[in-house]
């Protein structure tokens, strides 16, 4: 397989660092790769496998799928995309429509899209500011690069989609500062994955709803990597209770093939008209009916009772690991953060070699997102491995 790794140099464009491993196969919560060696994957794709590798279920879904219509474009009607749109909206707690996209970014533009327009309707021209905060991360296409603010990955390509302010995350005063009546959407995600696993505080996202309703702005919580079961609950604004506007969901929305959605309250629903906004293959009968039964599984009060315990109880063993360098552990659910001193892609690193597939969320976070149907005994082969890289430093 190393002539595949040349190939890739050779071939590929190269935006991306990878390590010389070549992923061959997966089962449940266990990758291999071309020389057979498995790895426990806390990594699950980005917070996208939350079923694990080769489920039944979602197998023997797709293989029906695809064995019927694949796309035909949104000029038409096809069923699966309206059953898991009724599914979305029975259960979110707070919507009545849903758009679909093609993934987290293009979820994220088409909401801040929605929100320039209900600021239009209601307000007319110059109520189109948009509020995003301190490691913020909503993707890489321009609207959400403009309101991820890390200069890696938008100096390059300035000039940004202008009318963006960045507040402090986490800080009312700040948000206070920067939602003023020109502003049409706030956007924020109530556990920040990227930027290193932080969780927004209740009375944060309360005093930005208050903040929302005080200059009719809209609300966009970005669950795209926190949303659909990874924090314990089915969507993460319910475990504080301060429902948006607008939601964007995608990263484990339809299992691995890449899908995104918008859910949506009527008022953001009604300003929005026939030719505003469309894609051509979003919501596509094949991956729609994958992503029905991805969320049918983990919407189950069982199967999320079942990710909060798993957390605690994998938060907990983490925290007793005996290691000078980890200074914090944080996160809710199957979303963790250990802060470290030490540099979190060198562990990464050490972790392929113990067989277990690691990611960072920053320099120096290094972030669990293992499936959600990991068990306790692979949640122990976890602590047992880490605990052992890091007797290394
Ligand atoms: C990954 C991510 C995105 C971008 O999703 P893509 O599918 O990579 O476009 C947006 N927001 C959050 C919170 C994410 O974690």
């Amino acid at each position: 397989m190393d002539d595949i790794i040349q190939m890739e140099h050779d071939y590929l464009l190269q935006v991306y660092s990878r390590p010389d491993i070549v992923f061959t196969d997966g089962r449940g919560s266990t990758l291999y790769d071309s020389r057979g060696r498995a790895y426990l994957d806390c990594a699950a794709g980005i917070a996208v496998n939350a079923l694990g590798y080769a489920d039944p279920e979602l197998t023997e879904v797709a293989q029906q799928a695809a064995a019927g219509l694949w796309h035909v474009s949104n000029l038409y009607h096809t069923a699966p995309a309206v059953r898991l749109a009724r599914l979305l909206v029975e259960t979110s707690g707070f919507a009545q429509r849903v758009h679909f996209s093609l993934c987290g970014a293009s979820a994220n533009e088409g909401a801040l899209k929605f929100a320039r327009k209900y600021a239009r309707t209601r307000h007319g021209e110059g109520k189109f500011h948009i509020v995003s905060f301190s490691n913020a991360f909503h993707g890489r296409l321009f609207g959400s690069l403009a309101a991820t603010p890390r200069p890696k990955y938008q100096q390059a390509f300035e000039p940004l989609m202008p009318g963006v302010r960045v507040a402090e995350f986490n800080s009312l005063p700040s948000a206070a500062a920067a939602i003023q009546d020109d502003v049409c959407a706030v956007i924020v995600e109530p556990l920040q994955g990227e930027g290193g696993i932080h969780a927004a505080t209740p009375a944060f996202l309360q005093g930005l709803r208050d903040l929302c309703d005080a200059h009719d702005a809209l609300l966009i919580f970005d669950e795209v990597q926190c949303g659909l079961g990874r924090t314990g609950a089915l969507w993460a604004w319910q475990d504080c209770g301060v429902a948006p506007d607008l939601l964007t969901s995608a990263k484990p929305l339809a299992g691995g093939l890449p899908m995104g959605a918008i859910l949506m309250t009527p008022r953001v629903a009604d300003v929005m008209a026939v030719g505003d906004h469309a894609s051509t293959f979003a919501g596509g009968p094949f991956v729609a009916a994958v992503a029905e039964a991805v969320v049918r599984r983990i919407s189950q009060p069982a199967f999320l009772a079942e990710v909060r315990r798993k957390g605690e109880v994998l938060k907990e063993r983490l925290q007793e690991i005996n290691s000078p360098h980890v200074l914090e552990v944080r996160g809710r659910g199957l979303l963790l953060g250990l802060q470290l001193d030490i540099p979190a892609g060198d562990v990464v690193k050490a972790g392929f070699e113990h067989g277990l597939v690691l990611i960072n969320a920053g320099p120096d976070v290094l972030r669990l997102a293992p499936p959600l149907v990991i068990t306790d005994a692979e949640l122990d082969a976890v602590v047992e491995r880490l605990d052992a890289i890091l007797k290394t430093w």
